[in-house]
């Protein structure tokens, strides 16, 4: 069976010069970059070199990258040093973040008294910025906000750098997880005021295990894993440097080929909406996910107009890997917490959600066969759906 591959931003396939790149540094550079000797040395100076090319990439000086093992380790470090080091009582998030966000911030409510307020969505998924700068103005306590860049279910986009504004004046930190956005989207941070960001390298065709935390200089913020002196101390544990070979492999792809990239994907998301829509009668988008700006052109988040929790199942018994952002009250999974804030109760009774996403290496006979193949699975469940309604 030939199959197809719709779950981008769950993961996505290594490049084959990311691989040669690892492969090469495994047998070649297998040296401790901490040993003052050649082998050691040599591992080092290709750590520094992804490091230097990383902050190039962002605007910021390489010593303000720390690498660690992955987005979740990133956004965990981030939000629980804040609280212990940096002496935050007060975080501001809203409920749309991802779980190794919402759950970091839950354990420092737990075990460190942290006041937490939440900025509720509207339908859209939309965050309400005048509300952040009410809450912020509210209270003296020293505060983190907490909102990623892009939402990794629905794809809508905030305006980072308007709420890295409001937070400077208004003395917060600010932490965007950047997990969905890094190395698809050019990122300035000599422009943006954010003082903390995440990455992780499996979500742009590198390797899984290997990421990094964004740390503006001077901010204080300590490492939660000790040890060894590695990363500034920041991150003690001897260096991942495959990983990191092929994330740096990954980046300079993604940047070279950056126009290129976001022009075929943005095509592929607005086929994909065009055929979903033609074939699928009362189908709907989540979120700003059918727009092209202010959403990620990696996704899109399909409403169907029925229920149908095994779906994904279906798909994938097909060939086809989609993800299943499950809105479904019965059966064992929960609802997602982004979905429900988007969808109506009627919605989260009635319809199934369906996340598909893409990359550069999506084709439209990918989707073609996709849409053909949701279209045999619904036409009959519509057709139930209708006999359902008249009986
Ligand atoms: N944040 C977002 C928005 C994500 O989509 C993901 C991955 O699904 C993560 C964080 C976690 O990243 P990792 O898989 O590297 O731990």
């Amino acid at each position: 069976m030939n199959k197809i591959y719709l779950d981008n931003a769950a993961t996505t396939p290594l490049s084959a010069e990311v691989i040669d790149a690892m492969v090469e540094t495994m047998k070649m550079n297998f040296g401790n970059p901490s040993s003052t000797h050649s082998f050691g040395q040599d591992a080092k100076i290709l750590i520094e070199n992804v490091r230097r090319q990383i902050a190039e990439y962002l605007h910021v000086s390489p010593a303000e990258i720390i690498f660690t093992s992955c987005g979740t380790e990133s956004n965990n470090m981030i939000i629980k040093s804040a609280v212990e080091h940096l002496g935050v009582e007060r975080i501001i998030s809203s409920p749309m973040e991802h779980k190794c966000v919402s759950e970091s911030i839950l354990d420092m409510k737990k075990r460190k008294g942290v006041e937490v307020a939440y900025i509720r969505p509207n339908d859209k998924g939309d965050i309400d910025l005048d509300k952040l700068a009410e809450l912020l103005k509210a209270s003296d306590k020293k505060t983190l906000v907490s909102l990623m860049h892009a939402n990794n279910e629905i794809g809508n986009i905030i305006d980072i750098k308007k709420v890295a504004q409001i937070c400077k004046e208004n003395n917060a930190l600010f932490h965007s997880d950047t997990v969905q956005t890094m190395a698809h989207m050019n990122l300035d941070f000599s422009e943006i005021p954010v003082d903390f960001a995440s990455c992780s390298a499996h979500k742009f065709h590198g390797p899984k295990g290997i990421g990094f935390a964004f740390i503006r200089k001077a901010s204080g913020l300590k490492g939660i894993i000790t040890g060894g002196p590695q990363e500034r101390s920041l991150r003690a544990g001897t260096e991942n440097v495959s990983g990191i070979v092929g994330l740096g492999k990954a980046l300079e792809i993604s940047l070279n080929n950056m126009d290129a990239y976001t022009e075929h994907m943005q095509n592929i998301k607005q086929y994909t909406i065009d055929r979903v829509s033609e074939v699928i009668p009362g189908v709907k988008f989540n979120g700003r996910s059918a727009e092209q700006a202010n959403s990620l052109y990696t996704l899109i988040s399909i409403l169907l107009p029925y229920k149908n929790p095994l779906i994904g199942l279906q798909l994938d018994m097909k060939g086809i890997a989609v993800s299943q952002g499950s809105a479904c009250s019965s059966g064992a999974s929960k609802p997602s917490m982004v979905m429900m804030m988007v969808l109506s109760e009627d919605e989260m009774d009635d319809c199934t959600p369906l996340r598909v996403s893409f990359s550069h290496m999506t084709t439209k006979e990918d989707i073609d066969i996709f849409v053909n193949a949701l279209q045999k699975i619904s036409k009959d469940l519509i057709i139930e759906n209708a006999n359902v309604e008249h009986r």
